[in-house]
């Protein structure tokens, strides 16, 4: 199954729950072109966040079902993307998605138990459709360099390493299911260091996992870079990082890991927010952009001339906050306050209005 692009040839199955939340958002819309542009939303696909047991118990099989129904009635294959994102100790170096399990051996069970093994159950029941799954958003990129800077990182390291091992020996081996490996996006894992360091953390990560297999790995996941920036070059504006953009970001990684001995490296960047240049004065700010616009349209191999691109697809859903910017709430992260993430913002997750209208305002290409 890691021989073939899972994205190529499949019909994208279209999220009812984001549908839903895109109703709800027209319903407080006058203006009636960005009501135009916000109906267009809810013919692309995005990815469906099984973000705590709750939730997965929720819509995974209920999704899986959804796309089962499609393809019958359609006779092509439908494409489901879910999103494993509840790891012990998650999102260890900020605190805006904070997760349910904490870093400790009963948690980690948990998330074997409770949470692995049924997404696994579930997979192999629905074994006639394609499936990809994303892998734990933010959680290997945290252990390639905020291991000295972060104690939380330090404590959840190991949780993330078994948990990685664990999930890849089960989901690698359904010949259904592609798995990607999450690896940051160009400003954080982009410098040469960071690359030399991250191509031994991933090559063993999979290794661990064996005989399971990953197909690739995605970037720029609820992030805002965009796909190409002419504009910017290895110089102080850059902090002289050589990958400024997703793509010279994907070039590099995709030679690093190749070199690495890493065999199956393909890459899902996520456009569903990198389609203008948001207002952020850094681009390690990751909350709530100013100026956000969607970007590319999901689409299977996108860029000839890079064989290795499976796709651009819309991950983090569009309108959806990415942490509170409430500063007495306990997930509150000081990025949330920084001058060029928009306020008020509610909780990581739930919708965000203005966001999401300004997103569909500054989409690239417009919708
Ligand atoms: C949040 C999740 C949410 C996801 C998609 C993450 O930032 O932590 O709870 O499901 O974004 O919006």
């Amino acid at each position: 199954h890691n021989g073939k692009n899972p994205f190529a040839g499949n019909e994208f199955y279209l999220n009812p729950y984001y549908v839903d939340e895109v109703d709800k958002a027209i319903a407080q819309m006058s203006d009636s072109s960005l009501i135009a542009k916000a109906e267009k939303m809810k013919t692309y696909s995005n990815a469906i966040w099984l973000d705590t047991i709750k939730n997965m118990q929720t819509w995974l099989e209920t999704n899986l079902k959804g796309a089962l129904a499609q393809q019958q009635s359609t006779g092509s294959n439908v494409l489901t993307v879910f999103v494993v994102y509840d790891l012990p100790g998650r999102d260890c170096h900020a605190l805006a998605s904070n997760g349910e399990l904490l870093a400790n051996d009963g948690d980690l069970a948990r998330y074997k138990s409770e949470y692995i093994d049924v997404i696994e159950e579930k997979l192999k029941y629905y074994k006639s459709q394609p499936v990809v799954l994303i892998i734990e958003p933010d959680s290997l990129a945290n252990l390639v360099t905020n291991l000295d800077s972060t104690p939380a990182c330090r404590d959840s390291e190991k949780y993330y390493l078994d948990g990685h091992a664990y999930l890849i020996k089960k989901f690698g081996v359904l010949d259904h299911v592609a798995m990607y490996l999450d690896i940051g996006h160009a400003f954080w894992l982009g410098w040469d260091d960071n690359r030399e360091k991250a191509a031994k953390v991933y090559s063993k990560v999979i290794s661990s996992g064996s005989p399971g297999q990953v197909r690739g790995f995605t970037d720029n996941v609820a992030n805002y870079t965009p796909w190409e920036d002419p504009t910017l070059s290895r110089g102080p504006d850059t902090e002289w990082n050589p990958c400024p953009d997703e793509k010279r970001y994907l070039e590099a990684m995709h030679k690093d890991f190749k070199a690495a001995g890493i065999k199956s490296v393909y890459f899902v960047c996520d456009t569903s927010r990198n389609g203008h240049k948001t207002d952020r004065k850094h681009p390690g700010e990751w909350c709530n952009q100013t100026g956000v616009g969607v970007g590319a349209r999901p689409q299977a191999s996108p860029i000839s001339s890079m064989d290795y691109l499976d796709a651009f697809y819309w991950i983090k859903p569009l309108g959806e906050s990415d942490g509170t910017s409430d500063t007495s709430a306990v997930r509150y992260d000081g990025y949330c306050g920084h001058d060029t993430a928009m306020k008020p913002a509610p909780e990581a997750g739930q919708w965000f209005q203005k966001h999401f209208e300004q997103g569909l305002e500054n989409a690239n290409p417009p919708l």
